[in-house]
């Protein structure tokens, strides 16, 4: 009776257009809580860990589909990522970084401070982005109405360069395996910082349109601002929401609602891509917005109730207890059949 109706096929009684239990794929890498950025980094892959273990205590796991990924190969990272740049980082290691041929290597693809080489580095994006490739085959194949991916959402990372904390670029590998199957993508991102890798990405086509909502002004990475809206085909298809500082969960909505309502009108998207990122919760370690966390999964809800294809991906949060928190609570959302 998951799909709502009766094994007779007879229709339950309806209680409104959220009543049916969507069916949820999850992605999860046992691993991923291991990788380590280094002493004193925001960066915490244990916090995708952490909000498993929520999961899994809250008993959600039984009611969705548990996925492992399949790491993805070179050969899938470099439909978006350039050749050179994709060997380096399944070459370099903690070891082979520190020998002098590497340095000029380093430097061109911005891998060293913000972007640390750590151990198992490319194992590590190959977990993340394996989970967003096989969350769009399962959407692709009509497999699952919801896919999550914590691991995922690593929306700085650009074509030749890492940035922000991000190597590779999972969201636009996960895009473009949807655009074999849907004819428009619509991508939207909560996070504190502007998605300006995905947004790069895609913005010189209508196929995909982009809309981040994120502080502007003295803030990484400094993109983002209203005026910047696409080029060529892609003209009027990126969406800049700038932002200050102190978003509370009123004034966060009076902004999404309207303009998410607008876009899913006029878009029509065949399949929604979210990035959840948490830095946008009060009390974050980079972030300064004040989104609780139902202010901040109020957005999940809202694009939920439009039943199109969903794939949820993580991001930013640096306060490891409330990421947690949060990406356990989203999860829940999408169980229940009234919220
Ligand atoms: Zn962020």
């Amino acid at each position: 009776m998951v799909d709502g109706t009766t094994r007779s096929g007879a229709s339950l009684p309806s209680v409104g257009p959220d009543a049916r239990r969507r069916r949820v794929s999850y992605f999860y890498e046992p691993t991923i809580g291991d990788y380590y950025y280094g002493q004193g980094h925001p960066m915490k892959p244990h916090r995708i860990r952490m909000a498993h273990n929520l999961i899994v205590h809250y008993n959600l796991h039984r009611r969705m589909e548990i996925c492992r990924p399949y790491p993805a190969t070179p050969a899938d990272i470099q439909l978006f990522h350039s050749p050179d740049y994709v060997s380096f980082l399944s070459y370099v290691t903690p070891e082979t970084a520190a020998n002098p041929a590497l340095t000029r290597f380093l430097k061109r693809f911005k891998v060293g401070e913000d972007c640390p080489v750590f151990d198992g580095l490319f194992w590590f994006c190959q977990a993340s982005s394996g989970g967003s490739i096989g969350s769009a085959v399962k959407l692709n194949r009509g497999d699952a109405d919801i896919t999550i991916n914590w691991a995922g959402g690593l929306h700085h990372a650009k074509k030749s360069e890492a940035s922000g904390f991000c190597y590779v670029n999972d969201i636009v590998l996960g895009i473009l395996e949807l655009l074999k199957v849907h004819r428009r993508v619509l991508y939207v991102d909560i996070d504190v910082h502007h998605g300006d890798g995905v947004e790069e990405a895609f913005y010189t086509t209508d196929r995909v349109m982009t809309v981040s909502f994120h502080k502007y002004g003295d803030f990484f990475p400094g993109s983002g601002h209203i005026k910047d809206t696409g080029a060529h085909a892609g003209k009027n298809y990126a969406v800049n929401v700038p932002l200050n500082d102190g978003m509370d969960d009123e004034s966060f909505q009076g902004m999404f609602r309207p303009i998410m309502e607008k876009v899913m009108e006029l878009y029509r998207p065949d399949a929604v891509v979210l990035q959840c990122g948490a830095d946008s919760l009060s009390g974050d370690r980079l972030g300064c917005f004040n989104l609780s966390v139902r202010g901040h999964a109020d957005c999940l809800r809202f694009l939920r109730s439009y039943n199109v294809p969903l794939m949820v991906l993580g991001g930013g949060g640096y306060t490891m207890r409330n990421v947690a928190r949060c990406w356990c609570y989203e999860v829940s959302l999408f169980l229940t059949h009234l919220c």
